[in-house]
């Protein structure tokens, strides 16, 4: 009776691990996108993400065409429209990616419910990481919670399942698809304006997933060095891409590898693949403790007293809009504002700012980013700001906090990228950028909203409460 896929973060048509397990199980597969109506809900109606999955979603509707297939999309809740559909086309069998977002876990849950009482099944499989859930573990079996020895176990299990890197074909199966043509809704009927992603440099779809790893393969080599400068532009910024699958995941560690072993990628290539561990690190502490999507990982941490009342509420606002006084962290801030990027240093230190100078409450930080970041992801980002908070797994420790002046004289030394964000400091000498209050302050832009000095003293004594925990 055939097979329906469902796509939600894997925008693709080759390798991907639902279509190929569908279409060798017999045809006919069908295909379908649901624009999830209680995701949607809340969103701008700009926002860059619905406009990114919107013209993906045209660019792979053509290519499943080209290979004989179609597309549905649908908008509605993908726990009706789902089972619906499976009865309209009387399939056998569902089959789409694991997801480990809790929320996602939920969805899909109800979804297999409502298959499994029209006697249909709901077939996950892994595709958008290397290993998930259990496959990597301490030697005792256990889950991780530490970045080194995570990412030592991962390594020995790719070394004894190097097929976990096999792309799940497609093109050979082809012959099992549905034929057929679905119109693509526009972003209009579901809610949306559009948005210009060409203005901030995104190609959408498989398409610009692949130009953007293309292009950044000669810089992998230099990796290493220059990721943690800002204005260099030296990361891939694939984020967006992994984020829904229009690049895979398999592809991506299979070439950094193959460039490794011919001497091609340098030092870097490892810190890459590195960063891309860290990924699959956030997404197993996720699954094994969906608790912190509220809770500190570390409980204890949810002891300490953050700031609250209306003048905090002033500070995150200050935050937020980038006038906070400290160039660095508001350059950052414009640049998540008015692009939805911000780079990794960047985050590290607009994230340590926030909780560490402000003393407030990580959760609002996170939410501000899960609103604003194009390449938004549940696992990294709230993985990222209990790091910074220092209440997450293998966090920094709270008693070290990141000095916003340092921090900016050290990865901006020339304040180029401090220039390019925030024009009303454009003029000013290579040293005087990053504390422009020492040296007079300059007309139209904030004197720092708090002394460092002062802010670094209650925050050791805010976490007081967590010593030795
Ligand atoms: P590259 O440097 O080229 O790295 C390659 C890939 O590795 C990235 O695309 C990403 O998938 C992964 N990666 C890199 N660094 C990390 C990391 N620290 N943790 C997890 N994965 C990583 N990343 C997101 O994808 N979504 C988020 O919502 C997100 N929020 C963050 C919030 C904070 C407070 C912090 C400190 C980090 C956050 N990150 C997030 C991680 C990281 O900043 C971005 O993945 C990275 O900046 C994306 O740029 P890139 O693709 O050029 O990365």
């Amino acid at each position: 009776r055939g097979a329906l896929v469902w796509f939600r973060r894997d925008l693709r048509a080759f390798d991907h691990a639902a279509l190929h397990h569908a279409l060798r199980a017999g045809g006919p597969v069908h295909c379908v996108f649901v624009f999830d109506k209680p995701i949607l809900a809340g969103l701008p109606r700009d926002d860059r993400r619905v406009a990114f999955l919107h013209a993906s979603l045209a660019e792979l509707a053509q290519e499943l065409e080209t290979l004989g297939g179609h597309l549905v999309v649908l908008h509605d809740d993908a726990r009706d429209a789902i089972p619906a559909l499976a009865r309209q086309l009387n399939v056998a069998a569902v089959h789409a990616a694991e997801d480990y977002d809790p929320a996602a876990i939920a969805r899909d849950s109800a979804v297999a419910a409502a298959l499994q009482a029209d006697g249909r099944t709901l077939h996950l499989h892994k595709d958008q990481v290397i290993f998930a859930k259990e496959e990597v573990l301490s030697r005792v079996g256990k889950p991780l919670s530490v970045f080194t020895p995570y990412k030592k176990s991962w390594l020995r299990r790719l070394e004894a399942e190097p097929e976990a890197l096999a792309p799940w074909h497609v093109e050979p199966h082809a012959a099992a698809f549905a034929p057929g043509a679905s119109p693509l809704p526009s972003l209009q009927d579901i809610g949306f304006a559009g948005a210009d992603l060409a203005a901030v440099g995104i190609v959408p779809g498989m398409e610009g997933g692949a130009a953007l790893f293309e292009a950044f393969q000669p810089h992998l080599a230099d990796y290493g060095t220059a990721r943690d400068y800002p204005e260099l532009d030296a990361t891939s910024r694939l984020s967006l891409h992994l984020r829904f699958g229009t690049v895979s995941i398999r592809h991506l560690v299979r070439t950094v590898m193959q460039l490794s072993a011919r001497g091609q990628a340098g030092e870097g290539g490892a810190t890459w693949l590195s960063e891309l561990i860290w990924r699959e690190f956030y997404q197993q502490i996720l699954y094994f403790n969906p608790q912190v999507v509220e809770a500190s990982f570390k409980p204890a941490y949810d002891r300490v007293a953050w700031e609250t009342g209306a003048a905090a509420d002033e500070l995150f606002a200050a935050w937020c809009e980038g006038r906070t006084g400290f160039p660095l962290v508001d350059a950052a801030m414009v640049q998540l504002n008015t692009t939805g990027f911000m780079h990794n240093r960047l985050r590290m230190v607009t994230a340590s700012f926030l909780c560490k100078d402000f003393g407030i409450d990580w959760r609002r930080g996170e939410r501000y980013f899960a609103l604003r970041l194009n390449d938004y992801e549940l696992a990294s980002n709230n993985g990222g700001w209990q790091w910074a908070a220092s209440s997450g797994c293998d966090a920094q420790p709270f008693f070290r906090i990141f000095n916003p002046v340092t921090q900016s004289e050290r990865f901006d030394k020339d304040g180029a990228f401090i220039r390019r964000y925030l024009p009303v400091l454009a003029a000013l000498p290579s040293k005087q950028i990053h504390a422009p209050w020492l040296h007079g302050g300059v007309p139209g832009y904030p004197a720092p909203l708090v002394d460092h000095a002062e802010a670094r003293q209650r925050t050791l004594e805010r976490f007081e409460v967590v010593k030795g925990k």
